[in-house]
């Protein structure tokens, strides 16, 4: 299936590994330049070289900073000029329990998985919406639908973000600017390796007998950004392999 994106530009928030990059090389191997952040230069660096070898054709541009950083969210936007595409993402908060998060954990939490992603959207969507076309993806997470106890600051900054951005769709949809959101299950990335915590609550349930392949998720996002999904817009489509128990 062509996606008829090739020769547009995306930023890609937090692509240095994992899910971030999955979308970032599966953008690329569709034509899409790409903008990439990540905090660490090396890792970054080494991603890009990964895409641009899987992807030869392709302008791949990093910027490295924190996405929660204004300087950094500035240095996205100017250098994709007229981004065609967003697709903001950040670590995960913490797990925990909540009676150990004072007001910075809160604050640090809302502006990674909040703020941050509300800022670059202010700086790309009018521009996206003057030029007729616009992809705007959040990855969030499956607890926006079934918040887990461990994870408060994720379920409740998530949960914030995907209410925010449901008020924008009506003013964007007639101008060719989609916004949804990618509900991540159990992936398998370091986020999930790293805490043995967290990957008991997510896949206690597992249904499909495995985790998700990021590539998976990097495929859905390609065609979220495509042509074909112009129609498509508002949506919280979860991707776990039918973890969700419930059916609407
Ligand atoms: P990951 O830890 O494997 O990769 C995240 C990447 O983003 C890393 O390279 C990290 O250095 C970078 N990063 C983190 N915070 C950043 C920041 N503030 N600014 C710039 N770069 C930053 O994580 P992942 O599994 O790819 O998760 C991506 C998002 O999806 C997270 O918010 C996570 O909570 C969410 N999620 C993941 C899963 C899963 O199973 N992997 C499930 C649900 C939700």
């Amino acid at each position: 299936m062509d996606l008829g994106i090739a020769g547009r530009t995306a930023i890609v928030c937090a692509a240095s590994q994992g899910l971030g990059r999955a979308c970032a090389m599966a953008l690329a191997k569709e034509g899409v330049d790409v903008v990439i952040n990540g905090r660490n230069k090396n890792t970054l660096e080494a991603t890009a070289d990964e895409i641009r070898a899987a992807a030869p054709k392709i302008s791949v541009q990093t910027i490295v900073g924190d996405v929660t950083d204004r300087e950094c969210q500035n240095a996205l936007v100017e250098t994709a000029e007229t981004p065609d595409i967003l697709l903001n993402n950040a670590g995960g908060p913490p797990p925990g329990d909540f009676r150990d998060w004072d007001r910075d954990a809160w604050v640090s939490a809302l502006e990674t998985n909040m703020l941050s992603a509300i800022e670059l959207i202010r700086l790309t969507v009018d521009g996206m919406a003057s030029r007729g076309f616009g992809r705007i993806i959040n990855i969030t997470s499956s607890t926006v639908r079934v918040p887990i106890p461990v994870l408060g600051m994720s379920n409740a900054a998530r949960a914030g973000l995907t209410n925010f951005v449901f008020g924008l769709v009506p003013e964007l949809s007639s101008k060719g600017v989609t916004i949804n959101n990618i509900l991540p299950g159990p992936f398998d990335t370091n986020r999930l390796r790293n805490s043995k915590e967290l990957t008991r609550h997510l896949t206690k349930n597992s249904v499909a007998g495995r985790v998700g392949d990021p590539a998976e998720l990097g495929a859905l996002c390609a065609f979220l950004c495509s042509n074909n999904a112009g129609y498509i817009s508002g949506q919280n489509i979860q991707m776990d392999g039918g973890l969700y128990p419930g059916a609407f």
